[in-house]
């Protein structure tokens, strides 16, 4: 190989494509359908016009190779099990009776039967469908989903290679199945899933595709021998069948580290890797195991996850270097391109400066192409690009919205003791029960309360102008006066005012800190058809005036108990955000955690005397690697503890995260120094407080009772018994007694009921101890 003829043979490629369309119409469409007023030839016609578009949008902007196969009406990790057979039994019915519809109760569930369970695909903010695997598990091949879509493409001229889960990641992913013991480890199933993805690569042979992309994202994590044995063991086996397409295995949102050289040494033709985040590591590992002579390297140089402009001459440079180290090399965007929004042009209200700043799917798809044609015909070839590109950068730097100097005065000010509470967490808790007066086994809330369809039709009529800000506000106050009346009358110690002017818990603060933009079309899909619109966290960020402060004062003004004053934290802020990457992190939360400390002191100052900050992000933004979680921790913690150390002794700080498993955070949430935390625990029969107890948690903790997921309303006998098993874990003097997370998605008749039930077992329990 030569760096030269590596460089003439660069071309331009995508991993995957967004789903949805401009205007959301797969969306439509797929609801539509559930309800019934969509037919399935509409619905498939309206999928098939969507993948034509993408494909020739790509194949228009100059991408050589487009991806199959990676659309999806769901899930592609749900497409893989179907294509693998791995149907589980309770589905079985449903998808021989009807395939689409089989497939929607796997994704749902139905009135009957569960669906499959739903986690975070990675780091990032999509869900996927978790297989579910067991000894008994038999895999069949059913490739006509990829190989309708493969077919498809090709009928339109195009270049086209299909995308797959890779069998080692499938299996990663998947967990035992109901019934099955939960230790049961799915790579055992590796030899029986394997000959399925051989016959799914020969009818996609058959079919004429000279490529396949095989994604296996897990191997970025770290891994045991025994699992990168599993993954040697399948791409040789794969590598040696003589009836397939070249594979290019895929590895994106980190680096490969120790599954490198088993891929290298690995009978496939090509390898994808990170050269974001990764960069540096990976291009050691690659010249460590001396490149990847004979082979296709795909170079992911565009951040597949943000929403920024590209650095065009450091890609190139990156490239540069690469070009001796394979065969051939071809550029891309880092990951598939399903983690951000279609279109950056379409958006109308930022400044047109400012936009420049922003790359989505379809502008980075220009930024792939514009490198594959500087590394192929010589820099001068782009010239015109790379001046542009060398502008937006330069405004981007030398704006006054990144560079805000008293935002970064006050940031570089921030000494150790800011982050530290005047007094430790034992010295304060005397002041504290002084202060508040609760009774043992404390009942409050998470914060919201049902968001009625008053809220939202006052949302909609306050954003068309039926209504002013002031008539708007009235409504707000109303839904806060009923929710302070219902606590009062349930017998809740400590209230909330509901969160009914909350739109989302983030956005809501995103919309009043300046720094932050707002996009008009910026979906990105969560799961399913749910789609969401992050805010872009564009620049230094500063709070021009108090955001909650009115709410809870005005709720404290309708009661005699305590109000909690609420508010989202900064690690989650910037994880449901799209975060700036012009400087670290940790930089990024230090300037969020100060706009909200001055909230915090602000709400303390108008006499709030519980103020939760919530973070239920903190567990799910843990990096990929073990090793890089430190730093994170560090950073996260430092950014909570800004936030709230500053209040009084007697001022209790509250904290609250969604997840159940967090064994591996203990200690950085004890690092948190907050006084009370609340958790989901009422699903697992209180697992949480018993790991909790582990790990001697020296503080006050709620772990929920009442599992807010769903409809069903707990009994007040049921809900004294998780709160009995919750006291062989937790003392009385720090167990409270409160619900898994907010309600807002619930309706007011079950969250009632189920609130009065909560109290009343509280109660119950109170009295069993005074008893005993
Ligand atoms: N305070 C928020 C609420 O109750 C917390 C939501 C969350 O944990 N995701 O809605
Ligand atoms: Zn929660």
């Amino acid at each position: 190989m030569t760096a030269k003829s590596a460089a003439a043979a660069a071309r331009a490629t995508v991993y995957g494509y967004p789903r949805q369309g401009q205007g959301r119409e797969l969306k439509k469409a797929i609801e539509g359908y559930w309800k019934g007023r969509v037919t399935s030839d509409a619905l498939r016609a309206t999928a098939a016009d969507l993948r034509r578009t993408n494909w020739l949008q790509l194949s228009d902007a100059g991408i050589h190779e487009v991806p199959t196969g990676d659309f999806s009406y769901y899930d592609h990790v749900l497409d893989t099990t179907v294509m693998v057979g791995a149907i589980p039994a309770r589905h079985r019915a449903a998808v021989d009776a009807d395939a689409t519809d089989g497939y929607f109760a796997m994704a749902r569930g139905t009135q009957d039967v569960a669906p499959l369970e739903m986690t975070k695909w990675f780091d990032t903010n999509y869900h996927y469908l978790v297989p579910e695997l067991g000894p008994d598990t038999a895999f069949t091949a059913d490739s006509a989903k990829q190989v309708a879509e493969f077919e498809e493409a090709r009928a339109l001229g195009l270049t086209a290679r299909p995308v797959l889960v890779g069998p080692v990641t499938y299996l990663l992913l998947a967990k035992a199945a109901p019934g099955v013991a939960a230790d049961f480890d799915p790579l055992l199933l590796l030899d029986r899933l394997l000959p399925v993805y051989a016959e799914v690569l020969a009818d996609l042979r058959a079919a004429g595709a000279e490529w396949v992309q095989v994604d296996e994202p897990a191997l970025v994590q770290d891994r045991t021998p025994a699992e990168l044995g599993a993954a040697e063991r399948a791409y040789r086996d794969l590598g040696s069948l003589t009836d397939r397409p070249r594979m290019l295995v895929a590895s994106y949102f980190d680096r490969l580290g120790d599954a490198l050289p088993v891929l290298a040494k690995a009978p496939v033709e090509g390898l994808a890797l990170d050269f974001t985040e990764a960069a540096a590591a990976n291009l050691d590992a690659l010249a460590a195991v001396g490149g990847l002579p004979g082979k296709r390297l795909v170079a992911g140089v565009v951040n597949g996850r943000n929403v920024w402009v590209n650095d065009l001459e450091k890609s190139l440079s990156t490239l540069g270097t690469l070009l001796g180290l394979a065969d051939r090399v071809d550029v891309s965007a880092s990951s598939s391109l399903l983690h951000v929004p279609l279109d950056a042009a379409a958006e109308r209200d930022i400044e047109p400066q400012i936009l420049r700043w922003l790359a989505f799917a379809k502008q980075k798809t220009h930024e792939v192409v514009t490198l594959a044609k500087g590394i192929a015909h010589g820099t001068d070839a782009i010239a015109a690009e790379l001046a542009a590109n060398r502008a937006d950068l330069a405004s981007r730097a030398n704006s006054p919205i990144t560079h805000d100097p008293a935002v970064r005065a006050r940031a570089a000010g921030v000494t150790e003791a800011d982050a530290r509470r005047s007094q430790p967490y034992g010295e304060r808790t005397p002041a504290q029960r002084a202060r508040l007066g609760l009774p043992l086994l404390p009942t409050t809330t998470i914060g919201s309360f049902p968001q009625t369809d008053e809220l939202r039709t006052a949302r909609a009529d306050l954003r068309a102008g039926r209504i002013d800000k002031a008539g708007y506000e009235e409504r707000v106050k109303a839904e806060i006066q009923e929710v302070i009346a219902f606590q009062e009358k349930a017998g809740i110690d400590v209230l909330v005012h509901g969160e009914a002017e909350r739109n989302d818990m983030v956005q809501y603060f995103a919309e009043q800190l300046t720094g932050y933009l707002a996009t008009q079309h910026g979906w990105v899909q969560s799961y399913g058809t749910r789609y969401v619109r992050p805010p872009v966290l564009a620049g230094d960020i500063s709070r021009p005036e108090p955001m909650t402060v009115r709410w809870t004062t005005y709720a404290q003004s309708l009661t005699g108990r305590p109000v909690k004053g609420m508010l989202t934290g900064p690690v989650t802020m910037l994880a449901w955000s799209f975060v700036r990457d012009d400087q670290p992190l940790g930089d990024t939360a230090r300037q969020v955690a100060l706009a909200l400390r001055d909230e915090v002191g602000d709400l303390e100052a108008a006499g709030t005397s519980v103020i939760q900050v919530d973070e239920p992000a903190l567990r799910e933004t843990l990096p990929l690697r073990t090793a890089d979680r430190v730093g994170y921790l560090a950073w996260a913690t430092d950014a909570f503890r800004l936030t709230t150390a500053g209040v009084r002794p007697d001022t209790q700080i509250h904290t609250h995260m969604c997840y159940a498993e967090f064994g591996d955070i203990v200690q950085a949430i004890d690092d948190l120094d907050a006084d009370v935390i609340s958790l989901e625990a009422a699903r697992s029969h209180m697992q949480v407080a018993r790991e909790l107890a582990v790990h001697g948690y020296p503080r006050e903790a709620g772990p929920g009772v009442y599992d807010i997921h769903s409809p069903r309303v707990p009994s007040s006998e049921e809900t004294a018994e998780l709160l009995r098993a919750g006291l062989r874990a937790i003392p009385a003097e720090r167990l409270w007694v409160n619900p898994d997370c907010g309600l807002k998605t619930r309706a007011w008749a079950e969250t009632r009921a189920s609130l009065e039930n909560l109290v009343e077992a509280a109660r119950t329990v109170r009295a069993e101890l005074s008893g005993s």
